[in-house]
């Protein structure tokens, strides 16, 4: 071990009224609190906008003078202290929701797993959907108040930045990380050393190292291999996020799982629950029931009391999309763990055990779904279809129900709502919105808002988002000298007045990316009508080892400099949060294609319609539960008998939904220019999806339903 690599990152020295930057900067709560953004802000404005938005590198980098200006500013040091006594007040353990509503379960965490985690650009540890879940999980926790540890994983290299070329081909480029600029510090033992582990792999041993991220009341763990001590190859392993193949995959899940047992138990964290975010950390269940095997208990004592105290959160309704391994390869990586597994190594196999048709293979969801006694899907609609895909697990159809909960996604509310709303919201709802966000009877007094009101912060998030578009396509030109059709392509040319559709997230095959394309001439004509002109926002990575999904991308980014869309196509690169939080705060509609039902949630509609962007969905993933038929529009063609008719037929609903009702409601102007058709609307979306989607409403669901169970 390198000890510059592992020492406390050393900031420069700052003054004592302001000693505490420091601690805020290492703390994410700052991301998700007004107050403490606005410090680094203020702080810096240029700095905080070039380090895009990262307190860590800023207070690397600041000017001395400016740290001295700020001290003499009263205005920022009563905003500096006034975020203080928050940020202590978020911190106190005393009067917690939790508190109230457990007192009895306080005394022993749940430790959460995830393969990753999306808090901050600032921290690059997610490839998406599941990052972003998982984030905006242990920030609820946090306000909450749940007590939580989470684990997961340090990528050094992250996941890729996406480049496009001029013929529209993805490019993969990974950049290490500078860890010197990421709000993480070494994880100590309380003896107050390293935390550093070992975990068994096939025959050889590697060594862990394990840092420390600060989220409000909550800790997360990173474990890291990138160390001198172990080989290149095993140095690698935790390089970068879904990197490699399935050796790869099956080590790093060893990591995860073992590693993971092993990092808390070195910090002497003692879970009273275990919660797994996917199948990947199944291998969890595997060093539980070892420990318990080495106090002396029996296989089946100790699988009962590891299946009572797990959680098991399952998000993928595409069979393909489980982690399965050939036996061969479990047996060859877990060589060093079945010494103490002994006999009942084969009673271990057969729990991960199953054939999707194409012969038998240890499936991690298999694993964890036998071996946790609380499952949830992620909305209604994907739980039916988990208990029939899963439905050989259990002896009948009645027990398959009861195995399988339902705990529908969430979204941060904090975290997504653009500060213009949260603002308006405070000045007609009162200050304590943050605290009744769940509450749909609160939200009733989002209708009182005047509609012109509502209509200015609207424009202005659509303003925010050009000059984002704007800036990033002046960037590629400067550095790069893209062709003046990549330029158009970035979105130069667009129209901040028209209506904007944003499609953005992964680019794959089943989210039918190209659907608006299915005609190209009657989309050419929506597009392009002289007075209600509508365009088009594009951004999203395809996984590197999907082509399919890079041909999707590929063909997108054909039509956004084909001149017949009239420079109204964009596509945005390099989708990350940072992209994400100008998309779904500034379009006027969020539009969703999958093809039913393999889309198992969806989380992106859900942070649109909270800023008053309303979703325009196939009845897919939480669309088919937050549909009212007044805030936003479902997009149903009717069953079919192929794929290639549905997406006809779909693509027929979605282009009739636009032409027949979206572009005339929202260019329905009245004497005061305000389209109020529309507005009501926006109000709808918000009204009704904020309570009900909240990342509050859900962790108080895994609170009650899934923690509290598992903790007793
Ligand atoms: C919210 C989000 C996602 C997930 O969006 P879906 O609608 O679930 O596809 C993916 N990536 C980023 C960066 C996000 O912010």
């Amino acid at each position: 071990m390198t000890p510059s690599t592992f020492g406390p990152p050393s900031l420069p020295p700052l003054p004592d009224r302001l000693s505490r930057l420091n601690e805020l900067a290492y703390d994410l709560w700052w991301s998700w609190n007004q107050h403490a953004r606005d410090v680094f802000r203020r702080l810096d404005y240029p700095l905080w906008r070039r380090t895009a938005h990262n307190p860590v590198r800023m207070l690397r980098q600041i000017a001395p003078e400016l740290v001295e200006r700020a001290v003499k500013n009263p205005a920022f040091i009563n905003l500096f202290n006034a975020t203080l006594l928050a940020f202590d007040e978020a911190h106190a353990g005393g009067d917690t929701w939790w508190q109230q509503r457990y007192p009895d379960l306080a005394a022993r965490p749940v430790a959460y797993f995830s393969a990753e985690f999306a808090f901050h650009q600032s921290l690059p540890i997610y490839a998406g959907g599941l990052g972003v879940l998982a984030g905006d999980h242990l920030k609820e926790t946090s306000d909450l108040g749940v007590p939580l540890v989470a684990v997961g994983f340090m990528y050094p290299q992250g996941y890729f930045h996406q480049k496009v070329s001029a013929e529209g081909w993805q490019q993969e480029v990974y950049e290490q990380v500078d860890w010197a600029d990421a709000p993480i510090q070494p994880a100590l033992t309380p003896a107050g050393k390293p935390c550093l582990i070992a975990v068994p792999l096939g025959t050889r041993s590697v060594l862990v190292q394990v840092w420390r991220v600060q989220l409000g009341r909550v800790q997360l763990y990173l474990l890291d291999t990138g160390l001198e001590e172990n080989a290149p190859w095993d140095r690698d392993l935790t390089a970068r996020l879904y990197g490699g193949d399935r050796e790869t995959r099956i080590q790093q899940e060893i990591v995860l799982g073992i590693g993971g047992v092993r990092a808390l138990r070195a910090l002497e964290v003692d879970p009273g629950a275990w919660h797994l975010n996917e199948g990947h950390a199944a291998f969890v269940v595997l060093q539980r029931i070892r420990e318990q095997l080495e106090q002396g208990r029996t296989f089946d004592e100790a699988l009962a009391d590891v299946r009572r105290t797990t959680v098991f959160t399952t998000h993928t309704p595409v069979p393909a999309g489980h982690d399965a391994f050939p036996f061969q390869l479990v047996e060859h990586h877990l060589a060093g763990v079945w010494g103490s597994l002994g006999p009942h190594r084969d009673a271990f196999l057969a729990l991960g055990h199953h054939d999707n048709g194409s012969g038998p293979l240890f499936n991690m969801t298999a694993l964890a779904l036998r071996a946790a006694a609380n499952v949830n899907a992620v909305s209604a609609l994907h739980g039916q279809v988990t208990r029939d895909m899963w439905a050989s697990l259990w002896p009948s159809r009645a027990e398959a129900d009861r195995a399988i909960q339902v705990v529908t996604n969430g979204v941060h509310v904090a975290t997504w709502l653009s500060a213009e709303m949260a603002r308006l919201l405070e000045r007609y709802l009162g200050t304590d919105w943050h605290e009744r966000q769940d509450d749909p009877v609160f939200w009733e007094g989002v209708l009182g808002i005047p509609d012109e009101e509502v209509w200015a912060v609207r424009q202005a998030l659509r303003g925010y988002l050009f000059a984002f578009v704007r800036e990033r396509a002046r960037a590629r030109w400067v550095e790069e000298q893209v062709s003046a059709a990549r330029v158009v392509a970035a979105g130069t040319l667009l129209d901040p007045a028209a209506l904007t559709i944003g499609f953005a997230r992964r680019f794959t095959s089943y989210k039918r990316p190209e659907l608006l394309f299915h005609d190209p001439e009657r989309l050419a004509r929506l597009l392009n009508a002289p007075r209600r002109p509508v365009q088009l926002v594009f951004a999203g990575k395809s996984h590197p080892a999907d082509e399919q999904g890079k041909r999707h991308l590929q063909r997108v980014y054909a039509h956004a400099v084909d001149p017949v869309y009239g420079g109204r196509v964009a596509f945005v690169d390099d989708y990350d949060l940072h992209v994400a939080h100008y998309l779904v705060q500034g379009c006027d509609v969020w539009l969703n294609t999958p093809r039913k039902p393999l889309e198992a949630s969806g989380t992106s509609g859900m942070k649109a319609s909270i800023n008053g962007v309303p979703h325009l969905s196939i009845g897919d993933g939480w669309w088919a539960e937050g549909y009212t038929g007044q805030n936003g529009w479902l997009i149903d063609g009717g069953p079919a008998a192929s794929d290639e008719e549905a997406d006809a037929r779909d693509a027929d609903a979605l282009y009739r939904l636009l032409e027949e009702q979206i572009v005339p409601t929202f260019y329905d102007r009245d004497d005061q220019d305000l389209p109020r058709r529309w507005i009501g609307l926006v109000k709808e979306a918000i009204r009704t999806v904020t309570p009900r989607f909240s990342a509050r409403r859900m962790l108080k669901e895994y609170a009650e339903r899934m923690y509290a169970q598992a903790m007793k």
